[in-house]
């Protein structure tokens, strides 16, 4: 038997979902943080159960050909990136593998049939660094008792002070240094988890991307608010938000499309690959121009808006309100009054508006929100409430385009659906996250006519 602390050497062979490397000893199986397939190294066992363990790296006897050096210096300790040591194209390959090994898996989908409907993975062109529009940077104090920020080690609360996140912007490095100055002279605390004391717990940075380009890199601060958040939960944000300075949003573009974002919004943190996959889900969406659309998990609108240039009507549900505030000024500022928004959860105003309108004759708007020609949804990680499924299925849309962040809840979902009447078309997977193991995928979904 193996016992924690031991010093051991092994050959990698796998890497796991979350991008550990895979190791067997004699049968006996080690997930090794920071190995890489490929690698063979000497490494320290963290944790040992029956069957398998975990361990560590120490030393990279011989590198992996896809081994390359971190860019960043605290890559291995910091949770943000688990993959910067892996090279760009060994990331992509490991996101689609990923992608397709959840379908598999938990989708019970046969790997020949998906390998014939998958589309190439879209990656990054350019530096695949800097891409992030937003980061949040918990403050607190080192054991000397000074104040920093920075980010938590993995899989722990302790904050490692960062002053530079290689795939933040530029520009937060600075802005952390003057709040960090600001709070020492005025004496005003950072937060603090166990006792639930002090005051600040987090900067939130988010930059427009594009609003920077047009000003020729010259970076300025749009707004800045503070919210309050006096529960004892490591939740950032408080319900409200109030502004110090600026207008309450930031803007920014997405192809032709312009977007005010409030701080309690979602929006999507890599510009770039967004306009990537909003494309690929409108492709999949496959509008003439006269299509009644839903938009599910809308946020401030973005895909809703994307569709609404295409489509006859849009509409979108989201659960947080200032979104949806947001997404009116959007279409408004956009000109596309095709749109109506919904606040509320996804499963509770379809489920709502179907059981109050399904009986609609035809021809009227009752008839045609309840009986879309295409549904696009976009949930958290979490993926659909069932009952949000149960009810497309029963407004039984042509199309159905899913944008996911989690494959394995996505997975789940197809399942459902394609066991209920649809067939899987194609999907994208989608590297909005470049150096994590996060990978988004657009899924294209139809009604199965010889089904129905
Ligand atoms: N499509 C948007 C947002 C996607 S993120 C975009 O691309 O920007 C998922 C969104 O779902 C978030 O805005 C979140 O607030 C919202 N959300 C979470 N649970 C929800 C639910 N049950 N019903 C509706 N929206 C929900």
């Amino acid at each position: 038997m193996y016992q924690k602390n031991q010093l051991l050497e092994v050959e990698i062979t796998d890497i796991t979902n979350d991008g550990e490397g895979v190791g067997k000893l004699d049968g006996y199986t080690f997930f090794i943080k920071d190995a890489l397939i490929g690698d063979r190294v000497q490494f320290i066992v963290t944790k040992v159960k029956k069957t398998y363990g975990y361990g560590k790296v120490k030393t990279v006897i011989s590198p992996s050909e896809y081994r390359i050096k971190a860019k960043c210096p605290d890559a291995r300790r910091c949770g943000g990136c688990q993959i910067q040591e892996l090279s760009y194209e060994r990331q992509l390959k490991f996101k689609r593998d990923k992608v397709i090994n959840n379908l598999i898996r938990l989708g019970g989908f046969e790997r020949e049939f998906l390998e014939s409907i998958e589309e190439p993975i879209m990656g990054m062109k350019d530096d695949c660094f800097r891409y992030r529009n937003k980061a949040q940077f918990p403050v607190g104090y080192d054991k000397e008792g000074n104040l920093i920020a920075g980010f938590y080690a993995g899989r722990t609360h302790n904050i490692m002070p960062i002053d530079d996140c290689m795939i933040g912007a530029y520009e937060n490095k600075s802005i952390l240094q003057a709040i960090l100055e600001w709070m020492k002279r005025y004496g005003i605390s950072a937060y603090d988890e166990v006792m639930h004391k002090g005051v600040v717990r987090h900067v939130l940075i988010r930059k427009g991307f594009a609003l920077i380009d047009r000003l020729l890199s010259v970076a300025k601060i749009q707004s800045i608010s503070y919210s309050i958040n006096k529960e004892k939960t490591n939740v950032i944000m408080g319900n409200g938000y109030k502004t110090l300075y600026g207008s309450d949003t930031i803007t920014d573009s997405i192809g032709n499309l312009e977007f005010k974002i409030s701080p309690l919004s979602f929006y999507q943190v890599n510009p770039v690959q967004t306009r990537m996959l909003y494309e690929k889900a409108l492709e999949y969406a496959d509008l003439g121009g006269s299509e009644t659309v839903w938009d599910l998990y809308c946020g401030i609108g973005t895909i809703s808006l994307f569709l609404a240039k295409k489509a006859g009507h849009v509409y979108g549900v989201e659960i947080v309100p200032q979104a949806i505030e947001d997404a009116k000024e959007n279409a408004k500022i956009n000109k596309l009054n095709n749109t109506d928004f919904y606040v509320g959860k996804a499963e509770e105003v379809i489920d709502r508006l179907w059981e109050k309108n399904k009986d609609s004759k035809e021809g009227t708007e009752g008839y045609r929100m309840t009986h879309p020609d295409v549904i696009v949804v976009d949930p958290p990680r979490k993926g659909c409430d069932e009952l949000c499924l149960s009810t497309i299925l029963k407004m039984s849309p042509d199309r159905i385009v899913y944008v996911s962040c989690d494959s394995a809840t996505l997975a789940r979902d197809l399942r459902l659906l394609c066991d209920n009447g649809y067939v899987l078309k194609s999907f994208t997977p989608c590297d909005m996250f470049p150096h994590t193991v996060h990978c988004e995928v657009a899924v294209s979904m139809s009604r199965d006519r010889a089904r129905q």
